[in-house]
């Protein structure tokens, strides 16, 4: 018999199927079991491969993208990255236009990726010529052939989710997952899963995460926008200032703030305890549970599932660092020797 060679076509053959991984010391204590959907496992690092690869894939078969053209998106974070990734592979440009907030090592990553970033003027408003939503925007009207990814408000981005994410924990437990943990930026992560899931059994519990300084958790429970909700905070990809139509609330049954600090000290818990290298909305994601075990959310019989969106390497100088976590005056309140594990 003919020896065959096993190997993927390409990078994108690894995209979804991130592992279920259960949480073992980090969650003693609480009731219930507790596992995590790991989706630093997907080739970019990030759950954002699959919006990527899925919205790039519908608008081939729609006959909006050939081999050529352009996919424009406003990110220098992880959607970015997937779609610089997915664009080598399929042949297309692709352009992001990104705030000059965006740390340098972003933009050389993506850049590194094939992207052609345009770096726009973060002092400006959102309706400024010169700002990277609207250089987005007219990229798009002047580039024949290009497509505008526009995550926050594009359904397709929860569809993802709905075809991938939602099936796959589903299968992976069974169908005896009891909640859903995650957090919302654009929503397409929880509402596209949540869909799934409740499909399957309506009386799963679907439980946000938010942070302090976003509008979202507001929302959900008044259906108005408080601008007085917002004010900076430091976790990226959580929370917003805006209310995404990527985000189906009615599906969501309750959400949860929680702190930059208590999130950078949950991060790097996982990494000490459980050996999960992950990033800042993990720790985000992670917190979220404990402040929910804490209002009786859980019991034992619960299998609680929570989703966690990246790897811990997009965070070397932030939460990973303790420089960084000095400055944010994230150590004056513990217990020093421990945070940092002196070794003498
Ligand atoms: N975590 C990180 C690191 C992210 O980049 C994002 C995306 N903004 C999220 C969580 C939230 O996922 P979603 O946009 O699907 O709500």
């Amino acid at each position: 018999m003919k020896e065959e060679i096993k190997a993927c076509n390409s990078v994108l053959d690894l995209i979804g199927n991130t592992p279920l991984i259960k949480l073992n010391k980090i969650s003693a204590g609480l009731k219930g079991n507790f596992y995590a959907k790991v989706e630093a496992f997907n080739p970019g690092h990030s759950t954002k491969d699959r919006i990527a690869l899925y919205i790039i894939e519908e608008a081939e078969k729609r006959g909006i993208l050939k081999p050529g053209d352009t996919i424009i998106e406003t990110t220098s974070g992880n959607t970015g990255f997937s779609l610089a990734m997915v664009s080598i592979i399929k042949g297309y440009e692709c352009i992001l236009a990104v705030s000059s907030k965006s740390s340098l090592d972003k933009i050389d990553m993506l850049r590194s990726m094939g992207a052609k970033v345009y770096v726009c003027p973060a002092n400006v408003s959102a309706d400024d010529d010169r700002s990277y939503y609207n250089v987005a925007k007219r990229l798009h009207e002047e580039t024949k052939g290009s497509v505008y990814i526009n995550q926050y408000f594009n359904e397709l981005n929860v569809d993802a989710h709905y075809k991938s994410t939602g099936p796959e924990i589903w299968e992976q437990t069974n169908g005896l997952i009891t909640h859903l943990v995650a957090c919302s930026g654009t929503g397409g992560t929880i509402s596209g899963t949540a869909r799934y899931l409740k499909e399957k059994n309506p009386n799963i519990k679907v439980l946000g995460v938010d942070a302090f300084g976003s509008v979202l958790k507001k929302f959900h429970e008044t259906k108005e926008f408080d601008n007085d909700e917002i004010y900076p905070y430091r976790i990226e990809g959580l929370g917003k200032n805006l209310i995404p139509s990527a985000t189906d609330f009615d599906i969501i049954d309750k959400f949860i703030k929680v702190s930059d600090e208590q999130s950078a000290h949950t991060t790097r818990e996982l990494a000490k305890k459980e050996g999960l290298f992950v990033g800042y909305t993990s720790g985000a994601a992670f917190q979220a549970v404990k402040q929910y075990a804490e209002e009786g959310e859980f019991d034992e019989n619960s299998n609680v599932i929570i989703i966690f969106p990246d790897h811990g390497s997009r965070y070397m100088s932030k939460v990973f660092s303790d420089e960084w976590m000095s400055e944010q005056g994230f150590f004056d309140s513990v217990n020093m020797e421990e945070a940092l594990k002196i070794e003498i």
